[in-house]
């Protein structure tokens, strides 16, 4: 049955009554292109852009060298979107000449967007590097930034963005609580927001995403997750901007077209997971996704979360 709905299900993301759900690729390189395509993605909806950096020899890479890396990016989505997160370094990514040596707290310490604040010169430099990248071409381009935890966070993204001659739209990703909190306030800066579930259950739970004896904290269909991409997806809705998930949640089926009711307007993941989560998402209404996300959302733990939407849609 499974591979039956694999291979009935083609072409762009959707509900079976309509509703356009666009089908990201997270990539961390040109070399990750191909797969992309072969899955059908729709665009690119996160490119991890520290692998460049990591593999750069201890400094960041030129801008010339950029440049050709995410313009390989950008031509192979000719009208589709390509949506760039900028160095997210620190914490699991540290890198020697970025990240400070001794944080008693590297998770909580100076990564993502911080880092980038005390580095103005990496950021402007790759911020040109993607501009320069996407000149020319007809992608539509979005660059946003990991680890915002507030609208002077986003006001300051926006500002290097804008600085740097960027013309793309600009986005924050949401992975702190105080974010999805304030998603409406973070909003008044950037165009778009993007979920990253992954290290939103690392801050919402306060345990670290890389201690495997805390492992069932970062248990995506845990209810408190779902209520904060509940208010970010809400908060998106009422400003009339979009609002995706670019954390492994959106890999798992079940999970996505719970995602999907929660409002999230599209889903970014591993692009093995894309025919998957086509296939689910094709044989559900809108109307169930909803149901099956107030019945997670109404659990107590992260199994019940499961177990109660997939009744709701096994039910139907
Ligand atoms: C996330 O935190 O969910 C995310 C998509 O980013 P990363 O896994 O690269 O930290
Ligand atoms: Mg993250």
């Amino acid at each position: 049955e499974r591979r039956a709905a694999l291979a009935s299900a083609t072409g762009p993301g959707a509900t079976s009554d309509g509703h356009k759900v666009p089908l990201l690729a997270n990539i961390g390189g040109p070399a990750d292109v191909a797969d992309a395509v072969e899955a059908g993605a729709e665009g690119v909806g996160l490119f991890r852009t520290e692998f460049l950096f990591l593999d750069s020899g201890g400094k960041a890479p030129s801008e010339k060298k950029q440049v050709e890396a995410y313009r390989q990016v950008l031509e192979a989505f000719p009208e589709g979107r390509v949506v760039v997160r900028v160095l997210d370094a620190g914490a699991d990514k540290p890198l020697d000449f970025l990240t400070p040596a001794e944080e008693p707290n590297p998770a909580l310490g100076v990564r993502g967007l911080r880092t980038l604040l005390g580095h103005p010169e990496v950021l402007r430099t790759q911020l040109r590097a993607l501009a320069r990248a996407a000149e020319g071409l007809p992608v539509y381009l979005e660059v946003m930034a990991p680890m915002v935890a507030d609208r002077a966070d986003a006001r300051a993204f926006a500002d290097a963005c804008r600085d740097a001659g960027l013309r793309a739209k600009f986005g924050v990703m949401v992975e702190v609580p105080s974010a999805a909190l304030r998603a409406r306030s973070v909003l008044q800066e950037v165009e778009f927001l993007s979920l990253g579930t992954n290290d939103l259950a690392q801050y919402t739970f306060a345990a670290d995403r890389q201690v495997g004896a805390l492992a069932r904290y970062q248990d995506p269909w845990q209810p408190a997750l779902l209520d904060l991409v509940a208010m970010a997806a809400e908060a998106a809705g009422a400003e009339g901007k979009s609002c995706g998930v670019c954390g492994e949640a959106a890999s798992d089926p079940l999970l996505a077209c719970v995602l999907v009711g929660l409002g999230v307007t599209s889903l970014s993941m591993g692009a093995k997971a894309i025919p998957y989560v086509r296939a689910e998402l094709s044989r559900r209404t809108m109307a169930q996704c909803e149901r099956a996300a107030s019945a997670a959302r109404a659990s107590d733990g992260g199994e019940q979360a499961r177990a109660a939407a997939q009744s709701v849609l096994s039910g139907e």
